[in-house]
């Protein structure tokens, strides 16, 4: 599960990491308001316009915008609220802006990089720091690896603060910032473990210019990203509420309800598996036999026909769908419930695309009884003697 950058940065904050205070708006006519709290105390009178998406790369797409007076926070706003976000990391088409941050502005004299993550191969969480803050990390780590610095955290000491101290070092921070760093370090792994993260990220993590009140400048966090493992919201309750469902993908939203694991691809063969494993090699042999998988379904072991005629639904609705490949193993999932399932949906829906079925294991002779009866119903539906034939099948229907 993601979270946008306001709740990230409201995670932060609780974590003890400094943030500028922030304001969340919906439409043009709160800017003005908001740029004036949030700049009440400040002598530069700099806000930032920042646009709440799931998805990063905002600042080069030209949805942050730094801003002086309410009127430049209002234009920010307006712009930012009528135009579609488009990035690398958005659909071709954009995501809808609905919600903006307006935080106080910061005056940057150096931007750098934090964040937790979990490394599978040593099956630790690590912290991954630079001193290249601001743009990609990707990149950073294709152009210039070695300006990466990573250290592997205990999983029962967590990070511990010689590893903080090392990392502030090799990133170049000098006096006092050393220890606000260290502080930031700490309270963000902190934070990843007792939220159960998979990913929390600070980029950039900022050094304010040297004056008098901050003689070495201040660390501050400007952005926050988190991610989360879905399956620990049920003991993450104040994360959970954070949900956003307008930024979910509505058809995998539906099929979540259903306890369906379903992810959009963007080919045309709709698939309906049982189990991951099963799911993956049923889309690898669809490619392998010229095809695209149009989604990722694998509906489990003890899903209710109403969950399986849904999926169903579900994958008709997409427009992209040429024909659909059901292809199960039926082991704690019976034959006979796939088989009625597919009988309800031509009923309901109706297949107009080509329809390949494979089933074997529990059940399946009735499953294929059921199908047989149906036959004239669902004229588009070939039955297939196992997953080559049937990705075979499919492949040619859809052509
Ligand atoms: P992202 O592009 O979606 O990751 O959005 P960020 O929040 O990281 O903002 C992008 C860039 O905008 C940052 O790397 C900064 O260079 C700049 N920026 C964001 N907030 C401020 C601010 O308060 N002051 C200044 N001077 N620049 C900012
Ligand atoms: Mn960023």
């Amino acid at each position: 599960m993601k979270v946008h950058e306001f709740q990230g940065r409201e995670l932060l904050a609780d974590a003890g990491v400094p943030v500028p205070a922030g304001a969340v708006v919906e439409s043009i006519e709160e800017a003005a308001s908001a740029y004036k709290s949030v700049t009440s105390e400040s002598d530069t009178k700099l806000a930032v316009v920042k646009a709440q998406v799931h998805a990063g790369g905002r600042g080069k797409a030209g949805f942050v915008k730094l801003v002086r007076s309410a009127e430049e926070a209002t234009e920010a706003a307006r712009f930012m609220l009528s135009h579609r976000m488009v990035s690398p990391q958005t659909p071709p088409d954009g995501l809808e802006v609905t919600k903006l941050l307006i935080a106080a502005g910061v005056d940057i004299a150096k931007e750098y990089y934090l964040a937790i993550t979990t490394d599978r191969a040593t099956r630790r969480n690590v912290l991954i720091a630079s001193a290249e803050g601001g743009v990609e990390i990707e990149k950073v780590a294709e152009e210039n690896p070695d300006a990466i610095v990573k250290e592997l955290i205990h999983p029962l000491m967590g990070l511990q603060p010689h590893q903080a101290r090392r990392v502030a070092f090799k990133l170049g921070f000098t006096g006092k910032q050393v220890g606000q760093a260290v502080k930031i370090m700490l309270a963000l792994s902190n934070a990843y473990q007792r939220l159960d993260c998979s990913l929390a990220e600070i980029n950039p993590l900022i050094v304010t210019p040297k004056n008098d009140a901050h003689p070495d400048g201040q660390v501050l966090a400007i952005d926050a990203k988190f991610n989360f493992d879905d399956n620990a919201m049920f003991r993450q309750k104040k994360v959970a509420e954070m949900f956003d469902a307008s930024e979910e993908n509505p058809m995998e939203l539906r099929a979540t309800r259903f306890g369906l694991n379903y992810i959009a691809l963007d080919g045309s063969i709709g698939c309906l598996v049982n189990g991951a494993g099963l799911a993956m090699a049923t889309m690898d042999i669809i490619k392998h036999h010229g095809g695209d998988p149009a989604n990722f379904l694998d509906v489990g072991g003890s899903a209710t026909e109403e969950a399986v005629t849904e999926a169903f639904r579900i994958i008709l609705s997409d427009k992209a769908v040429k024909g659909v490949l059901v292809n199960i193993f039926g082991g704690i999932m019976r034959c006979d419930v796939i088989a009625q399932a597919i009988v309800n949906a031509a009923k309901e829906v109706g297949f107009e695309v080509p329809l390949v079925v494979r089933l074997e294991g529990t059940n399946v002779e009735e499953g294929r009884h059921i199908l047989e009866k149906a036959k004239s119903d669902i004229p588009t539906m070939q039955a297939a003697t196992d997953l080559g034939d049937a990705a075979k099948k499919v492949c040619a229907a859809v052509g």
